[in-house]
């Protein structure tokens, strides 16, 4: 699966993958795909955060509304 490399930067294990490859030791990063496919990756998670915050946002909301209605 993984190829094992050298970290060019400090010489500890580079995992390799097939879209990009990381160290561990350094944190030392490189990807494989091309600016537009990492700039739509990003896009994704950032929009995936922001739908998961809007909704524990209605669920908090919907659970105030409800314990209202249980009180009243
Ligand atoms: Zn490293």
């Amino acid at each position: 699966m993984a190829n094992k490399q050298r970290c060019p930067r400090c010489g500890g294990n580079l995992e390799v993958l097939r879209s990009y490859s990381h160290c561990s030791g350094c944190f030392y990063f490189e990807d494989y795909w091309n600016d537009a496919d990492t700039a739509n990756l990003q896009a994704l998670s950032e929009a995936k955060e922001m739908i998961s915050y809007n909704e524990n946002e209605n669920d908090s909301k919907m659970e105030n509304a409800h314990d209202d209605k249980d009180c009243a």
